[in-house]
């Protein structure tokens, strides 16, 4: 049985004080609720002060370098995150792949690393709407796994989260349907039965990310292939986001 597991991915939002306000919060709120996992993916500065006020909630970093160490300006590690308690990282967001050039290889190299450091990746893939409209979503889902996973061992791809995201869904409040979800999200698990085996397909984690809301998280949640949801606006507010795990129950 694949237990619900629900993000917030906050993008570049809320200061330390904000965090923590809403970190506490949310902890009083859904105090008890064991029916799912959840989890906020919190900007670099407030990693250390969500984790410090967390008890239930996961707490994911939003990026990380592949390397260790060394001369990356700007760059952040997983020691530095395991350091403050991190768990789960986000990569592959279409936001780091179209803004800051994230590639399929930097995300296989990422993705293996933080195996070996024994944290989460939680992988996101999607079409653009281009992609959609030229009816290749399927192919670049399947090429997005194959080419961002490259080179992980079955045991390690068995414990991934994977997020589809339609880039087209994304913030724009146009959400896919559930069939579209469905459909997709059977076709992320259908390519990691291809690459690994039916084992890994039926433990890996799926979520549907992309104007995810209390409204609408029902459906998903009812679809057999989506294990969970990846969220990012309806994640910045407590009663939002509260409506939305509640929803999962
Ligand atoms: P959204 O963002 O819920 O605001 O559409 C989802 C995401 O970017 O992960």
């Amino acid at each position: 049985m694949r237990k619900p597991f629900i993000v917030g991915n906050w993008k570049m939002n809320k200061t330390i004080a904000e965090t923590v306000e809403f970190v506490t919060a949310i902890e009083k709120e859904l105090s008890g609720n064991e029916a799912c996992t959840y989890g906020i993916g919190a900007p670099f500065t407030a990693l250390k002060d969500a984790k410090a006020n967390a008890k239930n909630l996961v707490i994911a970093a939003e990026n990380v370098h592949f390397e260790a160490s060394g001369a990356y300006t700007g760059e952040i590690s997983i020691p530095m995150l395991k350091e403050l308690g991190v768990t789960h990282v986000i990569i592959g967001h279409s936001e780091r792949r179209q803004m800051f050039n994230e590639t399929d290889e930097a995300l296989a190299k990422k993705a293996k690393a933080l195996f070996d450091a024994d944290m989460t990746p939680i992988f996101c893939i999607g079409e653009s709407e281009a992609q959609y409209d030229a009816n290749e979503t399927e192919a670049v889902i399947r090429r997005q796994l194959t080419e961002g996973l490259k080179g992980l061992c079955p045991h390690c791809a068995s414990k991934l989260v994977i997020a589809y995201e339609p880039i087209w869904a994304i913030g724009t409040g146009k959400s896919a349907t559930k069939e579209i979800a469905q459909n997709c999200c059977a076709i992320v698990r259908d390519q990691i039965k291809v690459m690994f085996n039916q084992d890994v397909a039926d433990k890996v984690i799926v979520q549907y990310g992309g104007s995810v809301k209390p409204e609408n998280i029902k459906e998903y949640m009812a679809c057999e292939d989506i294990d969970g949801a990846l969220i990012g606006g309806a994640s910045l507010k407590v009663d939002s986001f509260k409506a939305i795990i509640d929803a999962t129950k």
